[in-house]
This record gives structure tokens, C-alpha cells and sequence, in this order.
């Protein structure tokens, strides 16, 4: 369940989103001034902040700009009445991922929170790691201690679906829709032939990590002790 910090003064507006969004599923704090704000915010695991910029003691650019120097790093959405097109600017500048003007639609307001959860997911999955590998997903490119391990796009996209699984089963059909979107005509034993290029390739770079195979289930990234005991 994400948690939602809800920074509104508006009691109406307020409790209409609370219940609209708890409703969606989320998990909903709501504050009704800045200070509240930035002291909740210290510290605090947020998945994504909704912030209003009109607030009874300082302003909402002020309070998120302190959310930020506290080292805030959830994506921040500001409501705003304002719809100049200097305040918006300010707010992002201060911070926000995204502004909404009032007035709004409620489902507006929760597709853009929806959109700064995803990103945020995006975000995670360009660090992704298991052992010595690690995986820029922004440049796909693979690295084995920090060094670009040299892979076809196809090996990519192998190494990629078990790093995403990295010590759980991930089967041969898995492996191939991530690969073959496009192309329906190519057999799953082509898959046999790109794991075995990339195990060879993850041995002769010193990955210590292995591809175990495991007959009619499919395909485990295990770091090398275990795949040796296997
Ligand atoms: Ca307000």
C-alpha cells in the first residue's frame, strides 16, 4: 500500500480527497499546514506527497523547498490555485514533480499520482543489482564490479529478466516474451542458446554469479557458492 501525505487547509477539499483516495487504496496522512508538514516530513517514508500551496502559515514553496533540504526525496504533487505560469515554475524549481490547478478533477489528481508512483518504480529499477552485477536500465548496459560487461541486446534482455528475479525462478516462456514482443515466429530454444552465452560471459568477466537451470521450471540467478553446491 503507498502512503500519501496530504497537505491541504481546504477541510471540504480535504476530506473529500481522504475519502477518494483511501478508497484507491492508499494509505492517507493528512496535515493542514506547512510547519506540521515539514516536521512530519523528517524522516519520514512517503511514497508520494500531494501538496497544497495556499497554506494558513507558510507557504507551500517555502514547506517544500524544507521538506527537500530534510532530505524528502518522495515525488511531491502541488495543488495550486495559482495557475500563473511563474508560480508553477516556482514550485517545480522548489521541488515538485508536478502540479495540478484548481480546480480539478479527483480522477486528474489520482492518474498524476499514479503516473509519480510509477516513475518513482522506474527510478529504483535503473539500480538494479545482484551481487557483482548491476544494471543501468536507462543505457542497458550491464556491469560485473563496476566494469560495462559486453552483451548483445538480446543478452541484455535475458540477463535483465532473471536480475529483475535475482534468486527466484524465472521460466523459459518469462524469458522469451521479454525478448521476443515482436517477433512470435522465434522458438523458446533459442532462449537455451542466449543463457548459455550470457553464463559464459558472466564466468569469463569473474561475475561469481551463476545461471542455475532447473529442468521444466526454468532459469535462477544465484550468487556462485550456491549455484556450485546445486
Ligand atoms: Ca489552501
Amino acid at each position: 500500500m503507498s502512503h500519501l501525505l496530504l497537505i491541504e487547509d481546504d477541510s471540504d477539499l480535504a476530506s473529500g480527497l481522504n475519502a477518494s483516495l483511501a478508497q484507491s487504496g492508499y494509505d492517507v496522512t493528512h496535515l493542514t499546514n506547512g510547519n506540521e508538514a515539514v516536521a512530519a516530513c523528517n524522516g519520514s517514508n512517503y511514497d508520494v506527497v500531494v501538496l497544497d500551496l495556499g497554506l494558513p502559515d507558510i507557504d507551500g514553496i517555502e514547506a517544500l523547498k524544507r521538506m527537500r533540504e530534510q532530505g524528502l526525496r518522495a515525488p511531491v504533487l502541488i495543488l495550486t490555485a495559482r495557475d500563473g505560469l511563474k508560480d508553477r515554475v516556482n514550485g517545480l524549481d522548489a521541488g515538485a514533480d508536478d502540479y495540478l490547478g484548481k480546480p480539478f478533477e479527483l480522477m486528474e489528481l489520482e492518474a498524476r499520482v499514479r503516473a509519480l508512483l510509477r516513475r518513482t518504480r522506474a527510478g529504483d529499477a535503473e539500480q538494479m543489482k545482484f551481487g557483482s552485477i548491476s544494471f543501468d536500465s536507462t543505457e542497458r548496459q550491464m556491469f560485473v564490479n563496476g566494469k560495462p560487461l559486453l552483451l548483445t541486446a538480446r543478452e541484455i534482455a535475458v540477463l535483465e529478466a532473471l536480475l529483475a528475479k535475482a534468486g527466484r525462478i524465472v521460466s523459459k516462456e518469462n524469458i522469451f516474451s521479454s525478448i521476443y514482443e515482436l517477433e512470435s515466429d522465434a522458438s523458446t530454444s533459442a532462449i537455451e542458446v542466449y543463457v548459455s552465452r550470457v553464463r559464459k560471459k558472466l564466468d569469463a568477466a569473474g561475475a561469481g554469479v551463476g545461471i542455475r537451470v532447473l529442468r521444466g521450471l526454468g532459469y535462477r540467478l544465484e550468487l556462485a557458492e550456491e549455484a556450485l553446491s546445486a
